[in-house]
Order: C-alpha cells, then structure tokens, then sequence
C-alpha cells in the first residue's frame, strides 16, 4: 500500500492560462503544482475569452495585454525571471505542491507500484523499491532524479 504521505496535492489556486509566447513558463508552474493550460496558435481575442469563461489568471509577453484584469505581462525574455514575477506577483507558495502534476498535460501524477514498472524504470529504482509516481492521464512516469534534484535546488532558491 501506498502511504498518504506520498499523494502530492496540485495547489488549490491561482489557475492560469499561458500564452503561445510562455509556453516554458507555462510547464515550470506545472511542476511546482499550478494547474497551468497552454494556448496554442489563435487570436488575441479567443484567449481573452478563455480567461473569463475560465477564471484563470492569463500570462503573456505581449504588451497588447497590458492592463486588462485576471491578467500579467511579464516582460522578460528569460522563463526563470517570469517565474520569479509571477511568484512573487501572486505570492504562490512554492514548496507545497511540487512535482503533483504532469508535466506534459496537466493531470494530476498519483503514487504507483515500482514492481509493475519494472521494465520501464531504471534498475536503482526498483532496487530502492521508488517512489514513483504515474500521470492518470498521458501514463508518462516520473521519479526523483538528477534533474529534479537540480530543480529543487533552483527552486529553492526562489525564495
Ligand atoms: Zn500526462
């Protein structure tokens, strides 16, 4: 059995949408549990529709959206400077909600059976027994590596 300690919860909010223009930003605040939607190719005025019909909080580089409620220009190039304007603008807790969502499309990742994986995981991780985790939507597996090793750290150092 899989203990409670282990489900990690996705935050209870702020949602965002993301556009075509912060796509990367997009997916960090996924992996720190923002449920984060991307948009992709379509006019100015369709994702303008989208953030009132869905409550979410719309992120842009275009300046066209300047000033328009639910939503923040971030005006940098770099995705690690948005994500320090948007962390800091909504005050999102950074440490509680990590790695609960995939990456790839937004569902929740729930705690799964190393024994199960077996042929899809490297050896070290079966050996340790996991933990592995498992999205419900895509089934793309993650687990605690060097590369989130290396994000805990830069996250950590957001504040
Ligand atoms: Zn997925």
């Amino acid at each position: 059995m899989d203990s409670p300690s282990r489900i990690r919860h996705p935050a209870p909010g702020p949602a965002f949408y993301c556009d075509n223009n912060v796509h990367r930003l997009g997916r960090t605040l996924r992996m720190l549990g923002y449920d984060t939607l991307l948009f992709g190719a379509g006019p100015d005025d369709e994702l303008r529709r989208l953030r009132d019909e869905t409550g979410r909080k719309l992120l842009s580089r275009d300046s066209d959206f300047l000033n328009e409620e639910n939503t923040l220009v971030v005006g940098c190039d770099d995705y690690w400077s948005q994500l320090e304007i948007v962390v800091k603008h909504y005050s999102l807790d950074i440490k509680s909600y990590r790695y609960s969502l995939c990456l790839d499309c937004n569902q929740a990742i729930i705690p799964v059976s190393v024994s199960k994986h077996a042929g899809k995981i490297p050896e070290w991780l079966v050996r340790c027994d996991g933990p592995l985790w498992q999205c419900s939507d895509c089934l793309k597996l993650y687990w605690a590596g060097s590369h989130l090793d290396h994000m805990e750290a830069r996250f950590d150092s957001l504040g």
